[in-house]
């Protein structure tokens, strides 16, 4: 691809422009120069891809799990082959370091693809004897049509291939929009589905705004199923929009995980641990733990170390292999991130290290880079505590009780991950239990098997993703009772 070439969307296995011709800027973070375009798709874009998705679908929804399993590994093995291109372009659309795309972001798009292409071969339903009545009920697991996925900036192919991939392989065809901020990879999967025989219009990639290409997803009458990863506020939007078109939602929004650190762990890997939880990505990560809460006896150990290895951080341009923290994802993200760092200020939060200065990166001033940046807070309610910033920017403060640091962990609006250390299994536990998140992580983070249940409670979402869950989510459930 040329420096400024125009992107396309991917509709019936071909590359088309948009038909209204109407482009968006793709900027790169690590210069803040534009970079290439991407079409802003308009409802009509969405129309072509539906018929498209509507008629591959009476073929594809036929197919057998192992046609659909070969292609779908197919699919993980062509990203393995591609990796260093594709984590070239995840880098440079998103501003994270190449080697996070190149060991985390990548394997994981491929993953997701084998790991989906294997599930759909062990995907089984119920059946059951009525006894007594001389009856049996069988339940069919039938997809369920067109199907939406909607994606986000911060994990773009990782989290993109996470709904196509099952969506596929439960026998659906797709209509994707990745993020407009991070389109690259997404366009460049096309090819690679070509490659693997997908048939045209099993997937179906249409690129533009939220406002735009988003909402002629979410309101089109006969895509039936939406699956969205992004923002709260967005998500609150598109229930308003799909609900009453009853349509099946699963929506995977927002966090503001804490992260609760007891005297009894193994200190060493915690602190270790905790660094990655809050910085990995820089920090934007819906699953990073941006509240840090330290039983009060290390609280003063904990925070002299914490801060030393934060400072040893290196903000740099994403391709240096030195680089820990990269750019952030735009230039209205970094503002925001850093008005949240000013809020902080003025609620007599202390910045330990970093702080809403923009950091030079040289040969690459206009780069949206920031320091990993540690708060201080005086309470848990003020606003740095409470609102999802998103960023390199983690709060910390100390606690003396078990219970109230659970009171304090459940008083976000939020309850997507928490990561708890002690050795105390008692105590884990009873945490575990009370907990109002969707993941709960004992001494470790961000430790995924595919199989298990992923999403989040409150403002975190709706339903979860993952394993057979997210083949429940793609297919209708329908019973058949036969009396003998
Ligand atoms: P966002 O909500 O702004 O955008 C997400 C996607 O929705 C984008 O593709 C966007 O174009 C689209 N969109 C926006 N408005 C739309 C509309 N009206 N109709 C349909 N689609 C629309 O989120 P973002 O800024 O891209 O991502 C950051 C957010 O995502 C954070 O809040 C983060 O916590 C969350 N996130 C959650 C998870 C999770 O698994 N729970 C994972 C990653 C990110």
């Amino acid at each position: 691809m040329t420096k400024m070439e125009k992107i396309k969307n991917y509709i019936n296995g071909e590359f088309r422009n948009p038909i209204s011709n109407k482009y968006v800027d793709n900027y790169n973070p690590s210069n803040g120069e534009i970079y290439g375009q991407i079409p802003n798709s308009s409802s009509e874009d969405v129309e072509l891809a539906y018929s498209s998705a509507k008629s591959a679908f009476r073929q594809w929804s036929k197919t057998t799990f192992e046609y659909r399993s070969r292609i779908l590994i197919k699919i993980s093995e062509l990203l393995e082959e591609n990796l260093e291109r594709f984590a070239e372009a995840e880098s440079k659309d998103n501003g994270k370091p190449l080697s996070l795309a190149r060991k985390i972001d990548i394997p994981r798009a491929a993953s997701n693809f084998r790991f989906f292409g294997n599930a759909i071969t062990q995907f089984a339903s119920e059946s059951h004897e009525s006894v007594g009545e001389g009856a049996i009920n069988y339940t069919l697991r039938q997809p369920i049509g067109v199907v939406g996925c909607i994606s986000p900036w911060n994990l773009p192919l990782y989290l993109f291939t996470w709904k196509i991939a099952p969506a596929i392989a439960a026998g659906n065809c797709v209509i994707a929009k990745p993020s407009e901020v991070t389109p690259m990879t997404a366009y460049l999967l096309g090819e690679i589905c070509n490659e693997a025989g997908l048939p045209k219009g099993v997937l179906n990639i249409v690129h533009g705004l939220g406002t735009t290409t988003g909402q002629a997803i979410v309101s089109h009458p006969d895509i039936k199923a939406i699956s969205f990863t992004g923002g709260t506020a967005t998500g609150a939007h598109i229930a308003r929009v799909a609900a009453p078109m009853f349509k099946k939602l699963s929506l995977e929004l927002g966090g503001k995980n804490p992260n609760i650190i007891f005297a009894d762990c193994d200190y060493e890997d915690m602190l270790e641990t905790s660094v990655r939880s809050s910085f990995t990505n820089q920090g934007q990560i819906c699953l990073c733990g941006s509240r840090i809460f330290v039983e009060a006896s290390i609280y003063e150990r904990f925070k002299k170390d914490f801060v030393e290895k934060v400072k040893q951080l290196k903000v740099g341009h994403p391709s240096e292999t030195s680089t820990d923290i990269g750019a952030l994802v735009s230039k209205p993200h970094l503002e925001k991130v850093a008005e949240y760092i000013e809020i902080a200020k003025q609620e007599n939060g202390k910045i330990l290290c970093g702080g809403s200065d923009r950091v030079t990166v040289k040969n690459f001033e206009e780069g949206y880079y920031l320091a990993p940046t540690v708060i201080e807070v005086p309470t848990d309610e003020c606003r740095v505590n409470q609102e999802e910033i998103f960023g390199p920017v983690v709060t910390i403060m100390p606690f003396n009780t078990e219970e109230e640091v659970l009171e304090m962990a459940n008083k976000v609006k939020y309850g997507l991950s928490t990561t708890l250390w002690t050795s105390d299994l008692k105590r884990t536990m009873r945490m575990s239990n009370q907990l109002q998140s969707g993941i709960v992580w004992v001494n470790t983070w961000m430790m995924r098997d595919l199989r298990t249940p992923f999403g989040g409670v409150k403002a975190s979402g709706v339903g979860r993703e993952g394993g057979f869950e997210a083949l429940r989510f793609f297919t209708d459930a329908k019973n058949v009772c036969i009396k003998y």
